[in-house]
């Protein structure tokens, strides 16, 4: 029995390695589609010398579908990781078909390459929370222009941004270290950079390090500070793939995670447990505390305001879906472009100097956006189903722990449900 179980884990691996180099090859016709490589370097070059067609990378993604089919998992972790492997070669096969100009719709295509749907509303929908968004903001006049006004006063002057940034990342480090223990040495650095369709981005670089970029192109709002924190940085995409790193890669040499293909279910794991990073590092309590006490004082903003400014960013949260239902109307051709700017500045609410950047990440990523705000809540259900105890320190502790598991596991989206 040792024999078979030997050989079948060799065999899975060997679909690993396949799958890895077809990552790679994909790269080649999609330059967003490798979002972190850190495996060895040759292959990388035999990807770049070989530029292999997308009709061969399909046949090839076929044949390792087919044979990762053909497993049986001796356990949990196996079986987790071979439907880690097909999920992941599903989505690859439909990034192929959209490559070659296939056009699915925006549920089609979640589903494939996100293993996940979103739940779907109405203006009439958003328009309920819009109405008690407008009850929050001061003046009189048409809501998006008060809105205007008094975001504002919550702008972090440029001057400033590092300064903010620092203590914001120090904070969301610190309080993620007291319950992860981080790998040893892990580090990052931080860039201001412009002319993106993102306003930050984390490139992780492998050796448990990371590249942080931060779009000063727009005016940047203080709430930013602890959301990029947290989600570029601690407990969110650094973490993640730090500890994707030293558990899988490292721990096992399951060597398809040293590469992380942007457009896959993978995505909706990295960019949910980020954004609900957000809420397990911090209770609103402490994050008011945090923002009035340190970064309203470093940004010279004023910190009276900041517990009315954190009652409205949180109502205007519940709006993160108006995102979804902007996408995919915007690219079903249900709204034009204008239709969709003033989709996103009066339903979902979004700072219209901003509104055209995330046109630009429509067009780039089609329905990426979902794995923000369902990405969030799956994670958020998941994690939250695991804590049991009703002490609140106890708790907490579960949280994170629940948190780490599955920062560490190569659970996808289905294995949430
Ligand atoms: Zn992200």
């Amino acid at each position: 029995m040792l024999l078979a179980g030997s050989a079948m884990a060799a065999s899975v691996q060997d679909v690993a390695e396949r799958y890895r180099r077809l990552v790679l090859a994909i790269g080649q016709h999609d330059s967003n589609y490798v979002d972190a490589y850190y495996g060895p370097p040759e292959l990388e070059n035999e990807a770049v010398r070989a530029k292999q067609t997308l009709a061969s990378i399909r046949g090839d993604v076929e044949v390792a579908m087919a044979d990762i089919a053909q497993h049986k998992a001796a356990n949990v972790d196996e079986a987790l990781r071979i439907e880690f492997l097909s999920k992941q070669l599903r989505a690859m096969l439909a990034r192929v078909d959209m490559l070659e100009g296939k056009k699915f719709s925006f549920d089609e295509e979640t589903a494939l390459l996100y293993d996940a749907i979103t739940p779907h509303h109405d203006r009439a929908y958003y328009m309920g929370l819009v109405a008690q968004v407008d009850k929050l903001v001061p003046g009189t006049g048409p809501l998006p222009e008060r809105l205007k006004a008094f975001r504002a006063k919550f702008a972090i002057p440029k001057n400033r941004l590092k300064l903010v940034f620092d203590a914001s990342i120090a904070a969301c480090r610190a309080r993620t270290a007291a319950f992860v223990t981080l790998p040893e040495g892990e580090s990052f650095v931080m860039e201001f950079v412009s002319d993106k369709p993102w306003s930050a981005y984390n490139w992780y670089k492998g050796n448990a390090h990371s590249l942080i970029q931060i779009n000063t192109e727009l005016p940047i709002y203080i709430e930013s500070a602890v959301e990029f924190g947290c989600h570029e940085g601690y407990p969110g995409h650094h973490v993640y793939n730090a500890l994707l790193e030293q558990e899988l890669v490292k721990g096992r040499n399951w060597i398809e995670f040293s590469v992380y293909p942007l457009y896959s279910p993978m995505s909706l794991i990295a960019e949910g447990s980020a954004n609900y990073g957000i809420e397990v590092a911090f209770t609103d309590d402490e994050r008011l505390a945090f923002e009035q006490e340190v970064l309203y004082p470093l940004a010279g903003i004023e910190p009276t305001l900041a517990p009315q400014y954190a009652r409205l960013m949180k109502l205007i949260s519940k709006l993160g879906y108006a995102d979804n239902d902007a996408a995919q109307q915007y690219l079903a051709g249900t709204l034009t472009r204008e239709q969709t700017l003033e989709w996103l500045v009066n339903v979902a609410l979004y700072p219209p100097e901003k509104a055209p950047q995330r046109l630009s990440f429509y067009d780039a990523n089609g329905g990426y956006v979902i794995n923000y705000n369902l990405g969030k809540d799956m994670v958020k259900a998941w994690v939250e189903k695991q804590v049991t105890n009703t002490d609140p320190v106890a708790a907490r502790k579960q949280r994170w722990e629940a948190f780490k598991a599955l920062l560490a596991s190569p659970r996808l989206a289905s294995a949430l449900r």
